[in-house]
């Protein structure tokens, strides 16, 4: 079918994570290079049970909805369990991770025939699709997202990510910069580094390079990058470079997001995190005594196994202590396979409530540092739907303007989650 509501030989429908988001961007050039047609795939995700719920709920719709598309599963959802896609009778294949942006494997693929799905942890290779070179832009992103990490070696007790994505690896740093440099002449000013445990970059290439070094290389080798962003780190792995590149370059963004998950050091040592509730304090103390505009984003989880009304408490005072202001709360999930989901578990309307609580306790401190932006005047990064990102990611609504250009705002008041800002006043 021809015509505007035409639809694309190949679309993507993405769940979970920025590494997710920039994946898609890959896999569908790569099934469509294969010259894959009608063809729509879920490129799931597998944090918590309720993600992987979803997927299959957007894939029955999809199936009723486009009788006649190939439905094919991938992501992280379909890498753990792949069996469970392949006998739904809406999808065609599952293709593992590891091959999702192969076009050979989109080529080759047979459908209808089961799950074909490699072994996750028989991974030595970096981000494939850099060889591919595919993705030099993000269709609908005005900051683009680099995946310079994917897997984790760790083994948080909650957590099924490794499962899905197997061991840490590296892109090397040429690579990231070559990326970087394609996706700038691209029109992008700013680049997002990505992965799942990306303090652990560089463990696995030559002399070890750490992720400061790679940050401080980037904004070297590319003059003509605006901003560079951090996606999320382990505070207690950050290295030494990365703090001094935070204290001396402008055009790192002073915002860090922060994989905190608790603020008691006996559920710390349940989760099997590598930080106590002090190192957390201490490094946010750290940096903003070196990087004075840093804001600082965090995952929490609420409702542990385990975790008394204390403990919890401990957590909610973590928010204050930290001075975070962009929470993310995971209401604890068990997930089959994690050594926590054989913990005794909190009860449900408990693990609810606490959600909750942490939920308010995180729109409490947005809505102080929403009110500490009044009247200043701010250098935001235009995207789509008339909204902007300040330099710290706060959300600016800024009115109908083209994407992708750097602007000042003047901050003129503030709604829900986001500032007012006028564009261009002194
Ligand atoms: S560091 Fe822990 S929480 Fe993060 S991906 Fe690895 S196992 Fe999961």
């Amino acid at each position: 079918m021809s015509g505007p509501h035409a639809r694309p030989p190949v679309e993507v429908v993405t769940f979970g994570c920025r590494l997710n988001a920039v994946e898609s961007e890959a896999v569908r050039r790569s099934a469509e290079a294969a010259g894959c047609e009608n063809t729509i795939v879920f490129n799931t995700c597998a944090v918590t049970e309720e993600a992987v719920r979803q997927a299959r709920q957007a894939i029955r719709r999809a199936a009723r909805e486009t009788p006649d598309a190939r439905i094919v599963v991938t992501g992280c959802a379909a890498q753990i369990d792949p069996a469970s896609f392949a006998q739904m009778p809406e999808v065609a294949a599952v293709i593992g991770n590891a091959d999702k942006a192969k076009p050979d494997v989109w080529r080759t693929a047979r459908f209808h025939d089961g799950a074909r799905v490699n072994d996750i942890f028989a991974l030595p290779e970096t981000a494939h699709h850099f060889v591919a070179g595919a993705v030099d832009s993000i269709e609908g992103h005005t900051r683009a997202f680099v995946e310079v990490q994917n897997g984790c070696d760790h083994r948080c007790t909650f957590c099924i990510i490794p499962y899905g994505r197997g061991p840490s690896r590296s892109a090397p740093a040429g690579d990231v910069v070559a990326q970087i440099r394609k996706l700038v002449a691209n029109g992008y000013r700013e680049a997002v580094l990505t992965g799942v445990d990306m303090t652990s970059w560089g463990h696995d290439l030559p002399g070890q390079p750490t992720l400061g070094r790679l940050v401080k290389q980037i904004l070297k080798l590319v003059p003509e990058l605006d901003r560079l962003r951090l996606s999320s780190i382990d505070c207690i792995e950050a290295d030494d470079d990365l703090v001094e590149a935070f204290a001396t370059e402008q055009r790192l963004m002073p915002h860090l997001h922060l994989s905190l998950q608790a603020g008691d050091d006996m559920i710390l040592k349940r989760m099997k995190r590598r930080h106590s509730r002090d190192d957390a304090i201490r490094f946010c103390a750290m940096l903003r005594s070196v990087r004075p505009d840093i804001v600082f984003g965090a995952d929490l989880i609420a409702g542990f196994p385990t975790e008394s009304e204390e403990m919890f408490a401990g957590t909610l005072a973590l928010a204050d202590e930290c001075g975070l202001t962009h929470l993310h709360v995971f209401p604890f999930s068990p997930r089959p396979g994690t050594p926590a989901a054989r913990m005794p578990q909190t009860a449900r309307e408990v693990v609810k409530d606490r959600a909750r609580r942490l939920r308010e306790k995180g729109a409490q401190r947005l809505r102080l540092h929403l009110e500490a932006q009044q009247g200043r005047i701010l250098e935001v990064l235009t995207e789509r739907g008339g909204i902007a990102r300040a330099r710290d990611f706060t959300m600016v609504k800024v009115g109908d303007v083209a994407p992708g250009q750097l602007r000042s705002a003047k901050i003129v008041s503030q709604e829900r989650e986001r500032l007012i800002g006028m564009l261009d006043i002194a």
